[in-house]
Parts: structure tokens; sequence; C-alpha cells
């Protein structure tokens, strides 16, 4: 008896989107905020919960949040739809969008699950490379989405885990070169003072995804947004599960919402302490960081092995990501920027490791 067989084959053969499970008090491996929503704004979205029955579903419709959401990005809340993270927005609308035969466009590298849920799907990803120094290559993104007539393209911008941006124009030209969707996951936008939501109303085939577990303090809480043509909009949640969005979600989207000052003004130090952290990367000997418009950095090591200081960082308490699988990426970390503790730890720790060897 052999049950597994019942799965798909394109399912079977694919590597699982994982996540070493480690703890360290430095912890700088999942990009999120080192600054957690003030106290008495949490507390407040504790007793909002406390008004309300446990027992009964949320609303049907996430009124309230979709209207919050349209008036901070700007855009239309007929076009607006809320998800359990941004990742549940990104699998709808692959969903409604991919199957046999049809084709998504993907640089690489990039964020792993947009080809994870589109091979899932039985859809063909092509991917195109990013340039020689990891930058977006938008000639080819558009010859590529050109030739193989996609049905959908994405693009990460900044993207994670290399934290170059795909500029305006550049979407503008994709959007404007047929009518195959052009998907830009915002997820790092506050950090890059970047975004194509301006495009949305002169492009019916441009989708924006963006999410509260970064910039807006609340990766715990599951929260994620997307963009479009309220027509596209109205097909892409045919495939949001009913309910998606629980009401504590809801209520600490509000309230990170509401304090979208304070929030920027946290992401103004976030960006500044990237750029000093990228200047103390650059001077280190055989260490090169990647210019990086998020809030976290890629680093080459070109001397050391990645692996080896990836674990000598560890055991000195900090947790950074390796990225040695991605393609291209062998030799490279990423580390995301925390609080200025914990940025001054990693370079200690950093220094420590390089200097205790592990060459290769
Ligand atoms: N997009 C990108 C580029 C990301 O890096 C992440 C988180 N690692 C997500 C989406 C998912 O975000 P969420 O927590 O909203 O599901």
């Amino acid at each position: 008896m052999d049950s597994l067989r019942h799965v798909k084959p394109a399912v079977r053969g694919l590597k699982a989107y994982t996540l070493a499970a480690r703890r360290a008090p430095v912890k700088l491996n999942q990009n999120e905020n080192p600054w957690d929503l003030p106290e008495p704004v949490k507390q407040r979205v504790v007793e909002r919960a406390l008004m309300r029955p446990w027992s009964r579903y949320p609303d049907f419709e996430p009124r309230e949040l979709r209207s919050a959401l349209a008036a901070f990005a700007g855009w239309r809340s007929e076009g607006v739809l809320a998800g359990n993270g941004s990742n549940e927005l990104i699998q709808a609308l692959l969903m409604v969008t991919v199957g046999p035969g049809v084709r998504v466009v993907i640089p690489e590298p990039t964020f792993t699950l947009y080809a994870l849920v589109t091979s899932i799907l039985g859809g063909e990803a092509v991917r195109v490379p990013l340039g020689p120094e990891l930058e977006y290559d938008a000639g080819a993104l558009r010859r590529a989405r050109r030739e193989s007539a996609a049905g959908v393209t994405i693009v990460c911008s900044p993207n994670n885990p290399t934290g170059g941006v795909l500029a305006a124009e550049d979407v503008e030209r994709l959007c404007a070169d047929g009518d195959g969707l052009v998907v830009v996951d915002e997820a790092y936008h506050e950090f890059s003072g970047e975004s194509v939501v301006p495009l949305l109303a002169r492009h019916d085939n441009l989708v924006v995804l963006r999410t509260f577990s970064k910039a807006m303090s609340l990766a715990g809480l599951r929260v994620g947004y997307l963009l479009a043509a309220p027509a596209l909009a109205r097909e892409i949640d045919k495939a949001r599960l009913p309910y998606n969005l629980n009401f504590f979600s809801e209520a600490a989207a509000l309230a990170a919402l509401a304090e979208r000052r304070e929030l920027a003004a946290v992401v103004r130090r976030l960006v500044a302490m990237r750029d000093e952290l990228a200047l103390s990367l650059a001077a280190l000997p055989g260490v090169r960081p990647y210019p990086s418009r998020a809030n976290f950095i890629l680093f080459e090591l070109l001397d050391h092995d990645p692996k080896a200081v990836f674990e000598k960082l560890f055991e000195r308490g900090v947790l950074v990501r390796d990225v040695t699988s991605y393609p291209r990426l062998e030799r490279c970390l990423r580390v995301s920027i925390g609080s200025p503790d914990e940025n001054a730890a990693f370079l200690d720790a950093l220094r420590a490791a390089l200097e205790t060897g592990g060459g290769s």
C-alpha cells in the first residue's frame, strides 16, 4: 500500500519551504522588526478582543480594515483584499491564475514561495537570473515574459534575499507590454521609500502585495494585503478562504495603522542603521555586502566558508539566515537589521568568526 502515490508527482518532487528551528538571543534571521508595538497599543487590542464573543465568527468581510488599508495605501477599497499574512494572498492569486501549461516568470534568486506554489499548482516557473551584481535585469524579465507568454510575472521589490529594487518605470514597461499579470511583492517597501501603487490606476494587470510582518511589527499576528483593480481583486477573492482573518489580527492591524507615524519613525531608524551596518561590513576584509533597500543585508564571504561562519555566529548567540542553498548565493549569508545592541553583537561576533579562520 502506498498512499503517497496519490500525492501529485509535481508535489512529491518538491523541497518544502522550511526554516531551521534554531533559537538564539540575537535573532536576525527573519527580517522582523526588532521593536514590538508599544505595550499600551497591544493592551488596547486585547481590550477590544475582550469586548467581543470569541464563540462567534469574525465579520465575513473585514470591511473596517479594508477601508483603513485603502486610505493608508491610497487605493480603492473595492481593490483591497486582506489576508492571513501576505503568503496567503500569494497563494490565492496563484490559485486563480496558475494550472498546467501556465508559465510564471520568477527572478532568481528570490523569495522561494512563488516557485513552490506555482509548482504545486502544476504551473511552470520560468526563472530569470538577476544581473551580474545581483541587480534586477529589466530587459531579461521583459523578454522572458514575452517569449514565454507568461500568465503571471512576480517581482519582489525590494528583493528578498538580495535587497535590490526594480524601478517603477521598469514595472510600468512590464505592465504595458501585454496583458499578463505583473505582481510586485512590496513586503519591504517601507524601507525603500518606493512603491508602484500609483501605477495601479493606469494598469489593470498590476497586483501589489504587502505585509504587516516587517515594518509594521506584526509578524506574530499574520496580516497581509493585496491591491489590484477591483474586477481582478474580486476574482482573486474567490480563492481566499472564508473568515481567513481572525478578529484579533484585524484589530491589531487597525491599531498598527493608527500608529503609522511612530512606525514611520522606527523605519527611519532601521534604514539609518542598515546603511551604517553596510559600511561596517564593507570595511571588514573578505566581506562584501550587497546594496540593500530593505531591512536586511546580503553579504558575501570571499575568503571564509559561509556555513562555518554561520555556525560560529550561532555559537556566539547570533542567528542569521544561511542562504547558501539559493542559486548564486553559495558564498552568502543574510542578516536582518536589529536593534543597535543586536547589530553591534552581530558585528562583534562576525569579526571574531573571521579572525578564528575557517577559510575555504
Ligand atoms: N514576501 C516576502 C518577499 C517575504 O520575505 C515574506 C516573509 N518572509 C513574505 C512575503 C510573507 O510575509 P507574511 O508574513 O505577510 O506572510
